[in-house]
Order: structure tokens, then sequence, then C-alpha cells
């Protein structure tokens, strides 16, 4: 055993290592070949520098240009004294949609824009009516933590919740950022009644009935008859 040991021992001692091939030593003239030659810029514009320079060219070139937008009109616009519409289809502020008869919020209280939004931002408190319907009595909504992403606007299957256009509500305190449902009633009356809220729905809302309908050719499973 011993002995068989010490043969693998001088078998694996025996074994030496492959040869990588050395490079050769580069020759001077190979040697002077990688060396590049450094060649300066030539003076070609220094003399049309010294000219641009001396006459302030480039000065003069900025200032024309300066004076060219003097007679122009002006592209900024002097925010907030001269406001921006808003896009259609913008995502502003919420709004909780009146029944235009009765003025009562049209949101039932499911729960499901809660249910949907990202961000869990929205609080809906709800009691049970005298007729046993279920009533909203707070539907709130943290618009600090929103991202404007709209889903609890597809979500709601009654067209109760809106985002409206209205996007100036920058304010010092912490409390005109918890929309209570009073105030997103009043966002209704103030930015998406009439013909506003008309043109939001039919342009905007979604999903529609529509969305739902097998696409034309595909395959539809009826089980078994
Ligand atoms: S817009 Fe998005 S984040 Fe904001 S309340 Fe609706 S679902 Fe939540
Ligand atoms: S806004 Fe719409 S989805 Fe949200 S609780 Fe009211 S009815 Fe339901």
């Amino acid at each position: 055993m011993e002995d068989n040991e010490a043969s693998v021992t001088a078998n694996e001692t025996s074994v030496t290592a492959p040869e990588v091939p050395v490079p050769a030593a580069a020759s001077p003239a190979e040697k002077r070949s990688y060396l590049k030659p450094v060649t300066r810029a030539m003076p070609d514009g220094l003399l049309k520098g010294f000219f641009k320079k001396i006459f302030f060219v480039e000065i003069l070139q900025g200032m024309s240009l300066t004076m060219s937008y003097m007679f122009k009109k002006p592209v900024t616009r002097q925010y907030p004294k001269e406001k921006r519409e808003s896009m259609p289809g913008f995502r502003g502020m919420h709004a909780l949609v009146r029944k235009p008869l009765t003025r009562r919020a049209r949101c039932v209280g499911c729960g499901l824009c809660a249910a949907m939004c990202p961000s869990k931002c929205i609080t809906i408190y709800t009691s049970e009516g005298k007729t046993h319907e279920k009533v909203v009595d707070r539907y709130e909504i943290e618009i600090l933590r929103c991202l404007f992403c709209g889903l609890c606007v597809e979500a709601c299957p009654f067209q109760a919740i809106v985002l409206t256009g209205h996007y100036e509500y920058a304010n010092a305190a912490k409390d005109s950022f918890l929309l209570t449902k009073e105030k997103l009633m009043d966002n209704w009356d103030k930015y998406m009644t009439d013909e506003k809220g008309k043109f939001y729905f039919k342009n905007f809302w979604a999903p529609r009935k529509n969305h739902f309908e097998t696409p034309a050719g595909q395959a539809v499973f009826k089980g078994k008859r």
C-alpha cells in the first residue's frame, strides 16, 4: 500500500506544466513602429483667432442673437399670473361625481377603488342605512401619497370618481391634502360639472363596455353540450 502511494506521488511530481510560448522580444525597428509620432496642431487658425479676439467677433455674434429675440414674442409664461390650461384627460386632483338630480355622490362605497389603489391612500367608511343600503359616511384620499395612476378611476364600476384637470393645490397646511368626501364633491362642482364632465366621460373614461367584448376571430370555449 505504502509502495503504491509512493509511486503515485512519484508520478504526480513527474508531471510538468505545458510550456507557454514566450513571445520573442520586439526588435528595435518594431518598437519604433509602436511609437506614433505626436504632432502638434498646426497654427492654421492662429491669425483668424487673433482677429476674432481683437474685434470681439464672438461677443458681437452673441449680442446680435440676443437682440434678435428682443423683437420676438416671448415664449415664457409669467406663471402664476398667466395660467396654463391643463390638457384634456390630465390627471389632476380627484373629484367625486354628483348625481345631477339628487346632488348626492354617485359612490356606493363598494371599495373597489381603495382595493386597487397601489399606494393605499383611499379610505372609505360605510354604514348600513335605514333600508339596509350601504351609506358612505366618509371617503378620504391622502393626496400626498397619490401617484395619479388613475387606477381608482378605472376600477370604479359606477363612474363615481374622476381625476380633474386641477393641479394648483400647493399649500403650507397639511390638512389641505386630506381630501374629504365634501371636498371631493366640491371639486366636481368646480372643475367637472356640465359639459366638462360629459366630455371627460365620453373621451377618457375607461374601461368601456366594448373593452370587455371578445375580439373578432378569437376562439371561445363554450363548454360541453
Ligand atoms: S390615482 Fe392611483 S394612487 Fe391615486 S388614489 Fe387613485 S389609485 Fe390611488
Ligand atoms: S368611488 Fe367607485 S369604486 Fe370607489 S367606493 Fe365609490 S363606487 Fe366603489
